[in-house]
């Protein structure tokens, strides 16, 4: 048993992954590798892969020859004749216009081979073509009743990576933001230029340059890449589990109309790109009316995208995974602050990363929005919580990653964090919380570095478990079944990485009190420039030490876990002759006085700059951020909590909130107050206020009954000693 700990601890990550390093590209099979124009460039290759979607589409292409293709599409797309609303069926609008072709493409129709191999990149004037080429030909072969589901299901996801590419930007005149790369655009530029119109990138909120994570409490500056577009309200999805067969259609037949798209069906930028395209301001602002692309043919072209999209969705939802009912049961309580996830454990057959992280991701729109394919995320998350239980750990194994990562979930949607973030930082975060202990050996970094072992050796005793945790978790990554990251683009991945390790690498309880100095001087500032990264470090570090901060039975439970493990170091390190680390020595640990003073001098101080962090970065968006009780879709119980400190019902808009980049939806919120000249700070609710409270409490009377326990073991042990003395004395008496 000691043995094979001891084998454990020093086999490097290297062994214990035994994964290729190789980097070959992967080979997407929806996706293009080549394409019958030279467009094909290095945008293509991202995150160690071939990119998937470069996002820049031309609508309109060089003069010249049109293939019939192309103006089959033309007329398909760019039709300034009203398509019917998609309640009479834009299946039988797509089927009437079909209809009318001329033989000749009817016959094409009969010859397109649907596979998916050699697709040209989505980003392409082709692509198009094609896509609406094979939409037709699926249409075609659904009314016959001949179609694969797996062949509908491919050609419906690059069809709808197309038109999801499709942007044109009224706005930009010069063009100068064609490209953030060039090297990879040229030839889309080529044909840009050649148009006069310029197309960008906008796709699902995220800027194609890296973000700065960074403004005036985080909010844009103007300067920096968060645009105010970002800043929107969340409506978390409902989870997988929770949809009845009836739901699923009605939510894929409420929003039919454009103007009735939910925000999280169309990227924001897109809802704004419309709404404005539509006033009359911009149409005084715009040039000369031959340089205006057809606003008209675009919205087609994202009805259509919006169309496609949600028949992908329809098809691609058959897949998700099953929730066994058990596992629904508890779930149903995961918005909660002190949600049991030792519940989760015992019904969901000991795999509640799977299923937690599953579903969050799912509730978040992740899998959507980074298409996310639902076996992959299966496979990686299974991947993760083997990792977890490699080292049979009793606190550092899944059921922790599990914990943390809901708490991270408490925070982003109970206190408003998430409509301060992009999709990208709520999946960074998401991730990072599920991947933050990954293969923790359960013993602390302190032993690593003592023992030597090989982690340590590897990562020359600097954050030696966070390093690793990071760093076996991308190695998952790179297998092909588990990774699902593989439709972000470079970009994504490079920003995506970049906050997982910042997040995971400030775990390491070393840095603790600096990061809670740094963040504690940030605030004092008249005005806080709250890193995006830094914020959520903090959480999840302060999610990572939390359950002091839960009730009391779970708090319990992961503690006696928590001393079991450090007991097991302080067993192992007496075999290896190392001096005893704190609190593992099993037969000299005061247990209630330790926790006492981790609560207060840890925890409690944590999460105070941590709730002062998130009420100071949300005050701007407070309307917002105070809706969150109504994403909820799961869970009421939260605002059960009423005896927490909750001053958190204030509507208050604090004097930021006035700010010009700040998009509130609830223009009539007011003071509950009525108190318009002193307005309320902003506050969030706080469960975990009344949770340390009482947890305390509980440990110091724990503490004198465990005194009052030693004083008496004393005693009987000093009453042992004597009498075993007296005889003693009383021999040499008689002597
Ligand atoms: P983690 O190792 O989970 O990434 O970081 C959290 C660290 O906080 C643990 O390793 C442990 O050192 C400390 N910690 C968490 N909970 C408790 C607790 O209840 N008592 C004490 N003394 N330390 C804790
Ligand atoms: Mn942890």
């Amino acid at each position: 048993m000691r043995e094979s700990a001891k084998l454990e601890i020093a086999s490097t990550p290297e062994n214990i992954i035994n994964k290729t390093d190789s980097i070959a590209l992967r080979d997407i099979s929806t996706e293009s590798t080549s394409s019958s124009t030279n467009v094909q460039t290095e945008a293509q290759s991202k995150n160690g892969q071939i990119s998937k979607e470069s996002g820049l589409t031309i609508v309109r292409r060089l003069s010249g020859k049109k293939s019939q293709q192309q103006s089959e599409l033309e007329q398909y797309i760019c039709s300034d004749s009203q398509p019917p609303s998609v309640t009479t069926g834009y299946c039988s609008y797509l089927e009437n216009r079909l209809k009318m072709q001329p033989t000749s493409l009817n016959d094409d129709l009969e010859r397109i081979d649907l596979t998916t191999e050699n697709l040209p990149a989505v980003d392409t004037p082709d692509a198009c073509d094609k896509a609406a080429i094979r939409l037709r030909c699926l249409l075609r072969q659904l009314q016959r009743g001949e179609i694969s589901a797996e062949l509908l299901q491919k050609n419906l996801h690059y069809a709808a990576r197309v038109l999801e590419a499709v942007f044109i930007d009224e706005t930009n005149d010069d063009g100068s933001r064609l490209s953030t790369e060039p090297s990879e655009r040229d030839g889309h530029n080529k044909l840009k230029k050649s148009n006069s119109i310029a197309v960008t990138e906008h796709r699902r909120g995220v800027p194609s340059t890296p973000q700065t994570h960074s403004g005036p409490t985080g909010l844009p500056d103007g300067k920096n890449a968060v645009g105010k577009s970002f800043i929107q309200r969340r409506r978390l999805r409902q989870p997988v589990w929770a949809r009845s067969s009836s739901q699923k259609k009605r939510l894929a037949d409420e929003d039919d109309e454009l103007s009735e798209v939910q925000p999280d069906a169309v990227p924001p930028e897109v809802r704004e790109w419309l709404a404005s395209t539509f006033t009359r301001q911009l149409a005084t602002t715009r040039k000369k009316s031959d340089e205006k692309p057809k606003f008209r043919s675009v919205a087609h072209a994202i009805r259509a995208g919006i169309f496609v999209d949600r028949i992908y969705r329809r098809v691609s939802s058959t897949a998700l995974m099953q929730f066994p009912p058990e596992v629904v049961k508890v779930l149903k309580h995961l918005d909660e602050w002190s949600f049991d996830v030792f519940a989760l454990a015992d019904s969901g057959n000991c795999m509640p990363v799977k299923y937690i992280g599953y579903d969050l991701l799912n509730r978040y729109g992740m899998i959507h929005k980074f298409k996310v394919p639902s076996a992959t995320l299966e496979t990686f998350l299974s991947r993760i919580e083997e990792g977890y239980c490699r080292f049979r750990n009793p606190y550092h194994n899944n059921l922790h990653a599990a914990d943390v990562a809901q708490t991270v979930h408490h925070v982003l949607c109970q206190t408003g964090l998430m409509h301060w973030l992009t999709d990208l930082e709520i999946f960074a975060t998401l991730v990072a919380a599920l991947i933050h202990d990954y293969e923790h050996t359960g013993t602390t970094n302190n032993f690593h570095v003592q023992s030597g072992s090989d982690t340590a050796m590897l990562y020359n005793d600097r954050a030696v478990l966070e390093n690793h945790h990071i760093s076996a978790a991308f190695r998952v990554l790179k297998d092909d079944d588990c990774n699902i990251l593989q439709n972000l683009s470079r970009d994504e991945y490079r920003e995506l990485r970049t906050l997982i390790i910042d997040m995971v690498l400030a775990t390491d309880m070393s840095f603790h009190f600096q990061q809670l100095k740094n963040m504690k001087n940030l605030l004092t500032l008249a005005e806080p420039s709250v890193d995006k990264s830094k914020a959520l470090s903090l959480v999840l570090h302060c999610c990572d030490i939390s359950h002091p901060a839960k009730k009391w039975d779970l708090h319990h439970k992961w503690t006696m876990l928590l001393l079991e493990e450090f007991f097991r170091q302080g067993d192992l390190e007496r075999e290896l002759g190392l001096p005893f680390s704190p609190l593992c020595d099993r037969n000299n640990t005061l247990v209630a006085e330790s926790q006492i003073g981790f609560i207060e001098f840890i925890v409690e101080p944590s999460m105070a700059v941590c709730s002062d962090m998130l009420e100071i970065i949300l005050a701007p968006i407070a309307p917002i951020a105070n809706s969150n009780n109504n994403n909820s879709l799961s869970n009421k119980a939260i605002s059960s909590s009423s005896n927490d400190e909750v001053a958190a019902n204030t509507l208050n808009v604090p004097k930021e909130a006035s700010s010009e980049a700040i998009v509130c939806e609830k223009k009539d919120d007011k003071p509950m107050s009525g108190d318009v000249e002193k307005p309320t700070r902003f506050k969030i609710k706080k469960p975990w206020v009344t949770c340390l409270l009482e947890n305390k409490k509980i440990w110091k009377e724990q503490a004198v009954k465990d005194a009052e326990a030693r004083a008496l073991a004393a005693a009987e042990q000093e009453n042992e000693k004597k009498s075993l003395e007296i005889p003693a004395v009383e021999t040499k008496v008689e002597e």
